[in-house]
């Protein structure tokens, strides 16, 4: 059937999801598959109009769902995560083929979480309040009030994993939503849309609307009606939104790129240390908190190097569906060429690649680790979102924090250190939305995430969620009685 695309024998509608109803488009684009470049399907193409539907029909039902209680919509939500359980075989075998990342990942860790995402939120929603606190006899209450439609718009390199982040939070919060997944990854978006039609969740409450950012993009973010935008994605599309939202002044979270630091102290434990930054590796590099700097301390750089290159001589790259690879394929021959474009560069500069530095067949890059790289180098400040990590050395722990905080992003660090004060004091000195200390990817919903500079604005988590998805208004009253003027 020309609307359905089948991967792996599970069938998905490849049409957007506006007002409960399938909705096709005129004009189309093909999804294609990283792990062999090959053809999935033709996936339709919104433009202005779609997104003016989308956006109408979750304002359409704005108003039962905010008025729906709190137990019914967490209720729902528990419902929608029963639903992704039970598809979640089928879901990680889509999302790999779709996206490239590791299908025993996405089984393990990333499609349980897209549940946990929901059941959270869910759990969350019935605990939420404040305590009232009184001003001269009167009362203060603090209530979050459903703030209305909402547009969120997610990236390919962890589609419904960063998509059911925002979601979740944001139906609970009593909000309706239009969700736009990324083009290169659109398919497990549409796989949730009926997972919620079945859960019973009411038609308009969320919408899926496919496409090209470029093409959908302003008509959503510039929205009158749209009250609230979240987007992760990268800065430069970061700053057209804003600009797009600040026709309304809508609210807006950005979680964007980084260039985050490893930190390596010639007290840590360097087989634990080589550990964390072989990780980086993780996804073919194209995660937003990969530590792909990795600062070693002067006396440890030798052996950390040698130890490195071994570890990392060990990984095996290929098919994300074997269960034997550990790094598949980059997404899309554009982003292949992208770091390829990096690592020349930084070469033509004056480094040198003590592993890998190339591609391979297909969609492949070898991981990738470069010395001689100068700080203010394009390899060390800008993002590669690709299996390529930089090796600098620093003398001390005034060098150490200097180059962790020296770029534009501020979005992770991690230290590998054995002494607790000294990872105290610097974790002070450093600016990043998150600290690991002796691990990484560490993960608590109810911790704040997000970046600072240009990583980001806002947090998204626990009680930071409900505070940007709602309107918070504080009702004051008076003493019974009170007369006074
Ligand atoms: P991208 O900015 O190219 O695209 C992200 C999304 O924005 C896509 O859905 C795209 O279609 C849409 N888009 C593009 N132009 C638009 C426009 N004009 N209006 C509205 N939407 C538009 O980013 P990407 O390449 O998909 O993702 C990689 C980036 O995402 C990296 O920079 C990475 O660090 C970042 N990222 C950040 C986090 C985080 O939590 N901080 C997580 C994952 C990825």
């Amino acid at each position: 059937m020309a609307d359905r695309i089948t991967v792996a024998g599970v069938s998905v509608d490849a049409r957007h999801w506006i007002g409960g109803a399938r909705v096709a488009s005129a004009e189309k684009f093909t999804d294609h598959s990283p792990i062999d470049g090959g053809v999935l399907g033709e996936v339709a193409r919104g433009g202005p109009a779609e997104a003016e539907a989308a956006v109408a029909a979750a304002r359409a039902a704005f108003p039962a769902w905010a008025a729906t209680s709190r137990t019914e919509r967490a209720r729902l939500l528990h419902a929608i995560a029963d639903g992704v359980e039970k598809r979640l075989d089928e879901l990680a075998i889509v999302e790999t083929t779709d996206n490239g990342a590791l299908l025993r990942s996405h089984r393990r860790g990333v499609m349980p979480r897209v549940a946990h995402n929901f059941r959270f939120f869910a759990d969350w929603l019935l605990t939420l309040e404040h305590d009232d606190f009184d001003t001269r006899g009167h009362t203060n209450h603090v209530s979050w009030d459903p703030a209305g439609p909402c547009v969120l718009i997610t990236p390919w390199n962890a589609p419904l994993m960063l998509a059911s982040w925002k979601v979740a939070p944001a139906l609970a919060a009593g909000d309706t939503v239009v969700l736009k997944p990324a083009e290169w990854s659109p398919l497990t978006a549409s796989m949730l849309a009926d997972i919620a039609a079945e859960a019973g969740l009411p038609a308009g409450v969320l919408n899926v609307v496919q496409g090209y950012g470029a093409e959908v993009g302003d008509a959503l973010t510039s929205h009158p009606d749209v009250r609230r935008i979240s987007f992760t994605g990268s800065v430069p599309t970061a700053r057209h939104i804003a600009a797009s939202a600040a026709a309304n002044l809508t609210p807006l979270s950005l979680e964007l790129g980084g260039k985050s630091p490893l930190l390596v102290f010639a007290d840590a434990d360097l087989d634990l240390a080589v550990g964390l930054a072989v990780e980086q590796y993780d996804n073919a590099g194209q995660v937003c908190l990969a530590a792909t700097r990795i600062l070693v301390e002067e006396p440890v750089a030798e052996e950390f190097t040698r130890r490195f290159v071994e570890r990392a001589g060990q990984l095996t790259q290929g098919d994300p569906r074997d269960r034997a690879t550990d790094i598949g394929p980059t997404i899309h021959p554009r982003q292949l060429e992208k770091i390829d474009g990096f690592v020349r560069r930084a070469v033509g500069a004056g480094a040198r690649a003590v592993v890998g530095g190339h591609r391979k067949d297909g969609q492949y890059y070898t991981p990738t680790l470069l010395t001689d790289v100068a700080q203010d180098s394009e390899i060390v400040q800008e993002e590669v979102f690709g299996p390529v990590l930089t090796l600098q050395t620093f003398a001390d722990e005034d060098e150490a924090v200097r180059l962790a905080n020296g770029t534009r992003f501020g979005l992770a660090a991690t230290l590998a250190t054995g002494d607790p004060e000294r990872a105290e004091r610097v974790t002070a000195r450093l600016v990043a939305g998150t600290v690991w200390v002796n691990c990484f990817f560490v993960r608590d919903l109810r911790a704040p995430f997000g970046g600072s500079r240009q990583s980001g604005t806002g947090r998204e988590g626990g009680t930071w969620s409900f505070d940007f998805y709602c309107d918070l208004k504080n009702t004051v009253t008076a003493p019974e009685g009170w007369t006074d003027h």
